[in-house]
């Protein structure tokens, strides 16, 4: 990740050095943030936010969910995403937007009246799973570590706290030379990668885990469920068990940072032809095509950075 010049902060853009918080922030200690990633891609009208509303959205959920109170208007925080772009001269970025509490004293339960602190950091990330990846696939394991139990912490919320679960899992699988982990949820069904949705291609069909597998309701998964139908292929939200990781035709796996990257094995196990299959292919072209301009954005997804 590079440095960004300027970071959106509570409403005022800092300089980088200045974005600071306090070492007994409520957030450091107990994990209590909310966040988003989203990715501004450079099309032919210039740079443009994928997504944004649907982002903030559940940026806004998530701290719903915690009954965490956000002192900005959905609104507000999607212009300081746009600014962030603009601030930083970039062309393509990857978004960081984060509701957390700060220093409002170190109770588990923080004092009434208490509001969110709220930061967007915007800056440049390549594809997060290696620029290679989204053709030559990658090889990844299922993990020794469950998702989060429904009655433990609710999974649908994007929260800091959850991401220790996601870095047992993704570190667990880099450790043994995996490029990602693959969680089952305390059922023993497939849920979804550390950072990642997964979908399986098996006959032509394409199958992806219910939002009740634990999973994180990723916007990349939803984006290609729409495109894929868009495409004619049929998309069942259903269980998937383990072995069928095994037998499948096609893997692959979508998230904002991530984007859409094929899976060539699991557990040592060869998926389908060992490379990108061509369905694969088939959506990630059409995903990729909505930034070039060959995929026609009818679902007014791109949210321009500028209006000239
Ligand atoms: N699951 C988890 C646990 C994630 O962290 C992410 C990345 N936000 C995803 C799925 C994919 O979600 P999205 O497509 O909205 O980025």
């Amino acid at each position: 990740m590079s440095q960004a010049d300027f970071i959106w902060f509570n409403g005022k853009t800092v300089p980088w050095q200045d974005a600071q918080v306090h070492v007994l922030s409520h957030a450091l200690h107990y994990g209590s943030s909310v966040f988003e990633g989203i990715r501004a891609y450079h099309t032919p009208k210039g740079p443009a936010v994928f997504r944004l509303k649907e982002h903030i959205q559940r940026l806004f959920d998530s701290a719903k969910i915690y009954r965490m109170p956000i002192p900005y208007s959905a609104e507000q925080i999607e212009q300081a995403c746009r600014d962030t772009i603009v601030d930083n001269g970039l062309d393509s970025a990857y978004i960081r937007p984060l509701a957390f509490y700060g220093h409002v004293g170190l109770g588990l339960n923080v004092p009434q009246g208490s509001q969110a602190e709220v930061i967007v950091a915007s800056f440049p990330w390549n594809a997060y799973l290696g620029e290679e990846s989204t053709q030559q696939g990658v090889d990844v394991c299922i993990s020794s570590w469950n998702r989060l139990a429904a009655n433990t912490m609710p999974t649908a919320a994007k929260a800091g706290g959850n991401y220790l679960s996601s870095q047992l899992i993704s570190g667990e699988a880099k450790r043994h030379g995996y490029a990602e982990g693959i969680a089952l949820d305390v059922n023993g069904q497939i849920s979804e990668g550390a950072g990642e949705n997964l979908f399986v291609v098996k006959n032509g069909v394409l199958i992806t885990p219910p939002v009740t597998a634990a999973i994180l309701p990723g916007i990349t998964r939803d984006t290609i469920i729409t495109l894929a139908r868009e495409a004619g292929y049929e998309v069942k939200e259903e269980a998937i068990a383990r072995e069928a990781l095994y037998l499948a035709d096609e893997i692959f796996m979508t998230g904002t940072a991530a984007e859409i990257v094929p899976v060539r094995s699991v557990d040592g196990i060869q998926v389908g032809a060992g490379n990108r299959g061509p369905i694969t292919a088939d959506l990630q072209a059409a995903f990729f095509g909505l930034f070039s301009g060959v995929t026609e954005d009818k679902w007014g997804w791109l949210d321009y950075v500028s209006d000239d």
